[in-house]
């Protein structure tokens, strides 16, 4: 393995929410070495969770979006190659090799990649017509394709899906929700909330067909005109939105020989098995030390925390990551917010009313509050952020009592 080149610098692949964190947090940290940021996609680095919300709904614009404008990046010293995805690692010459056939050198990498998109592999997916919603280039396509559609069909369950789903019905298209579990973003919610959102969704008119597959994608003169489903029922649409989910892309890793398995693994400071490569966000597997199990976090709270860690390991702080995962969505005109991971749950604790419109699922497993998820409850889900980083779990029976203040449980 070569010395590093202190004169080489530093470079960050993917420029998404993990590898923008990585660079603005090192200036933050007086960080003065060279700083090299690459992204795949043209233009500058954009917010991902409005792609399928304000954006896609047309309430912000292409502008809002965007992390940082121009300026930021030059007054940070950040230089910033946009469209230009690095296709391979040299990691005996250290060096990084780029689609337009530019090679750049490092003393220090950071791979921050992100995610691929799991696709349909049907008759007729690759039709025009067929949706995916992971960059600001196919949300453009979406919203543009909701202009004209009157009937769509959303293939998934889960975050995609459902925020699609709120987007069209909203926009008054018919949609109808393929999903193939019995229970709508069954990888992340609990019975309770998975309920709510299933009876959100009906009040809004979506149609849903769970446990359902489609078995191919029909056409008409080139364009989607329909679905077929596994029972054998025909769906008409002029619209169809994919969101079965997503992997870690490890390409990259895997190719320069780094350990991977189901993600890139890297250890409590975010360093992966190259002790001069770093990783941060949605393609790194980690043993988290909140919860002593390995896990895989499709999270912007991960990914942008995560890089703040990378900053920190790079400019020699002794700190190492245990921030406590929380997600949120927006449906309609009602907020879901998660902090913790549920997944493996003993017991779920109810506060306020499940069929109402404002309730909190405590999850416990073995007693330990592990999860809080939170439907219109913005208090409960800041209080629970807190609970779980001090490690403390409410007695159930309070928890459950509305007029229990969480507070109390937190030591003084
Ligand atoms: P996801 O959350 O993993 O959900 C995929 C859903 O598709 C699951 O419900 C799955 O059902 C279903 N599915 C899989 N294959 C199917 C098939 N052939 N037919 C019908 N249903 C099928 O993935 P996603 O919604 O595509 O989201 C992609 C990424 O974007 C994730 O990283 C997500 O976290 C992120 N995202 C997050 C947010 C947010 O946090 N608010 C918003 C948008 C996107 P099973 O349960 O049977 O597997």
């Amino acid at each position: 393995m070569s010395q590093p080149d202190s004169d080489a610098g530093l470079i960050i692949i993917g420029a998404g929410h993990a590898g923008v964190s990585v660079a603005e947090q090192l200036r933050r940290k007086q960080y003065a070495g060279k700083i090299t940021l690459i992204g795949k996609e043209p233009g500058l680095p954009y917010q991902r969770p409005p792609l399928s919300k304000q954006y896609l709904k047309g309430e912000w614009d292409r502008q809002r979006v965007l992390q940082r404008n121009a300026d930021f990046y030059s007054k940070q010293r950040i230089d910033l190659i946009d469209d230009d995805p690095v296709i391979s690692i040299d990691t005996d010459n250290r060096q990084v090799t780029l689609a337009s056939g530019q090679s750049l050198g490092w003393n220090k990498l950071v791979l921050t990649t992100g995610n691929r998109l799991k696709r349909l592999n049907i008759p007729g997916s690759d039709t025009e017509g067929i949706h995916y919603l992971q960059s600001l280039a196919h949300s453009d396509a979406l919203k543009s394709a909701m202009s004209a559609a009157q009937r769509a069909v959303v293939i998934g369950g889960g975050y995609i899906g459902l925020e699609g789903a709120a987007a069209m019905a909203l926009a008054g298209i018919q949609v109808t929700l393929v999903n193939r579990s019995l229970t709508l973003l069954s990888r992340s919610a609990s019975g309770p909330v998975s309920d709510w959102l299933l009876r959100t969704h009906q009040q809004k008119g979506v149609n849903l067909e769970l446990g359902q597959t489609v078995s191919s994608i029909v056409t008409e003169n080139g364009s989607v005109s329909g679905v077929c489903l596994d029972d054998g029922r025909a769906l008409e649409a002029d619209l169809v939105l994919v969101g079965i989910g997503v992997e870690p892309d490890t390409a990259l890793a895997e190719a320069a020989g780094l350990n991977c398995r189901d993600g890139v693994l890297v250890d409590s400071k975010c360093v992966t098995s190259h002790p001069d490569i770093l990783a941060a966000g949605d393609c790194t597997r980690f043993d988290h030390l909140l919860y002593e199990r390995s896990v895989r976090l499709e999270s912007i709270q991960n990914a942008v925390e995560q890089g703040k860690q990378v900053a920190s390991t790079l400019v020699g702080e002794s700190v190492s990551y245990n921030a406590v995962p929380w997600f949120w969505s927006d449906q309609y005109d009602a907020k879901l917010q998660i902090a913790g991971l549920a997944e493996g749950h003993d017991l779920e604790v109810i506060r306020g009313d499940e069929h109402g419109e404002r309730f909190s699922v405590f999850c416990y497993q073995q007693r330990r509050l592990v999860a809080v998820e939170s439907v219109n409850a913005p208090a409960d889900h800041m209080m629970a952020r807190k609970l779980l980083k001090a490690g403390v779990s409410p007695l159930p029976d309070d928890a459950a009592d509305p007029e229990f203040n969480l507070r109390g449980a937190l030591p003084s």
